[in-house]
């Protein structure tokens, strides 16, 4: 999957996301991407966020949707990027399980985290672009 939330130059949030969806999955699956509040969720009054990894799990914790509500409710970016996926560790066999979530706010914070190691991310603003990778719950 490849999740973007872009802040244009008044501030205002957009996102988008795309997928090949997963490897072997059954014809007609319906993965995580295209469903708003799964995949992705912008509120332009809060911030954005985007999903990728297992999608059904997304989907069952409307993970996206899940995030941006935690930032209402005060959390940070990264904060709620954490609530969101130990939220999905708590309920599930996380072992041979990979979902991340990436957040931004109206202030221009970051946030992200996954739940094994190797979930990277690129950040650019002022033209200056950083590949980061996210914490992790496996660490
Ligand atoms: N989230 C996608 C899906 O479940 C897969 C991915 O992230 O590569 O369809």
């Amino acid at each position: 999957t490849i999740g973007m939330l872009a802040m244009d130059s008044k501030g205002d949030l957009s996102g988008a996301c795309t997928t090949s969806g997963l490897a072997y999955k059954m014809n007609g699956r319906v993965g995580d991407s295209p469903i708003i509040g799964a995949g992705l969720f912008v509120d332009n009054e809060i911030g954005g966020a985007c999903a990728t990894g297992l999608g059904e799990l997304v989907m069952r914790t409307c993970g996206s949707f899940l995030v941006v509500e935690l930032m209402r409710q005060g959390r940070s970016p990264q904060q709620a990027c954490e609530e969101a996926a130990l939220r999905i560790v708590k309920k599930q066999d996380y072992k041979e399980v990979q979902v991340g979530f990436l957040a931004t706010n109206r202030q221009g914070e970051v946030g992200a985290y996954s739940i094994q190691p190797g979930f990277s991310y690129t950040v650019s603003r002022g033209g200056k672009t950083e590949v980061l990778e996210a914490k992790s719950f496996l660490g």
